[in-house]
């Protein structure tokens, strides 16, 4: 739905993809790393990783009780998200952080309900529904949708809360008086450039630390297991290594390959993120995202999906390089 309210729709004959269940992934995940014989802490924070003398690492982790642990290790790989508790977030000028907010509730609702939208994303454009942002509803398995509002942060205005939005969101769509299943959000924090510090030593940061979420589409799932791919790939080759070049090699070249995976698209989706997102904020550009709609409409889902997951512009043509680079408006 665009910002004249009027619904839009892209239809495709293939499967376009998925609506992964991230809890799911997780728990997947953990049973598989003890499954390989690794062990799942829960409960713990990472405070610090150092470095010993022996170029082996040291972690301290705490619980809630205060309880303090240390863990040795040869390598450490920080996979705390946008929160890089380990590699740490050093200011960078040129390559500034851009923030975002979201929240997301899991809904019970009837068949009736979840038909209305199943087999499709729908999502819900438009200053006055969402300044800065955007709403989206999903389906999972019959009888669920997520429903969820995100916006990227300005810090040069005051911005409407994400539950008024939600609020205004679930009224809209009718799902007001569904049972809430689930309640989460966080925040997506990423630079554009992605400069972010990958490598200290042995001490090596993957997904969200490093920027891996795009600030087009909010997607950071699929970036963040790319990442790991690439950086279990060389650890692997570096196992049991204990030189210093091993480190060098390893600076040089996870950042590079990690680069090459992502493409040449990733800077210009950012900025086109930032750009698109912050500047939907009144009617000026509510109509400039109605004409982009119309344009977009002549389409077929399979370029749309393309833009939006793949960031594939050149599909739309060579004309709209302009508008996303910011040189036409
Ligand atoms: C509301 C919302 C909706 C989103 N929707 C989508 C979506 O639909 N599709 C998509 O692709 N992406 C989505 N994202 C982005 C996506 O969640 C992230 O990009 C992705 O999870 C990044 O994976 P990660 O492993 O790097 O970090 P995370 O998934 O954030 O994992 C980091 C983990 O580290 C833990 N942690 C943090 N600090 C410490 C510490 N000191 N010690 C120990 N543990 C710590 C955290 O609790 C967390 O469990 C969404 C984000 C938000 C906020």
């Amino acid at each position: 739905m665009g910002p004249a309210q009027t619904w839009r729709s892209w239809k495709s004959s293939v499967c376009l993809g998925l609506v992964l269940d991230f809890a799911s992934l997780r728990q997947w995940l953990a049973d598989q790393v003890q499954l390989l014989g690794g062990s799942v802490l829960l409960g713990w924070s990472a405070l610090r990783s150092t470095h010993l003398p022996d170029g082996s690492m040291c972690t301290s982790l705490r619980n809630a009780h205060g309880e303090l642990i240390e863990i040795a290790s040869e390598w450490v790989v920080d996979a705390t998200g946008q929160s890089r508790a380990l590699i740490g977030e050093p200011v960078i000028n040129a390559d500034p952080m851009v923030a975002g907010v979201g929240l997301e509730w899991l809904l019970r609702v009837s068949d009736v309900q979840w038909q209305r939208w199943a087999g499709c994303l729908s999502f819900l454009l438009g200053s006055e529904l969402v300044p800065q942002g955007y709403g989206w509803v999903f389906p999972m398995q019959p009888g669920l949708l997520k429903i969820g509002v995100c916006r990227l942060c300005d810090f040069r205005r005051s911005q409407p809360a994400l539950s008024n939005l939600q609020a205004r969101l679930l009224d809209l769509t009718g799902l007001h008086q569904a049972a809430v299943q689930d309640r989460h959000g966080g925040v997506i924090r990423s630079r554009i450039c992605r400069s972010d510090p990958h490598v200290r030593g042995r001490l090596v940061a993957l997904g969200d630390a490093v920027s891996t979420a795009n600030l087009l589409g909010g997607e950071g799932i699929r970036h963040a297991i790319d990442s790991a791919d690439v950086l279990a790939d060389l650890l692997l080759e570096l196992q049991g290594s204990t030189s210093a070049s091993a480190e060098r090699g390893l600076q040089i070249q996870y950042k590079k390959y990690l680069r090459q995976k992502l493409g040449w698209r990733w800077n210009l989706s950012g900025r086109l993120g930032r750009r698109t997102w912050l500047g939907l904020k009144d009617e000026q550009s509510d109509r400039r995202l109605e004409k982009w709609l119309t344009v977009l409409e002549k389409s077929s889902a399979e370029d749309l999906s393309a833009l939006l997951f793949n960031y594939r512009f050149e599909r739309f043509g060579l004309k709209v390089l302009p508008y996303l680079v910011g040189l036409r408006r």
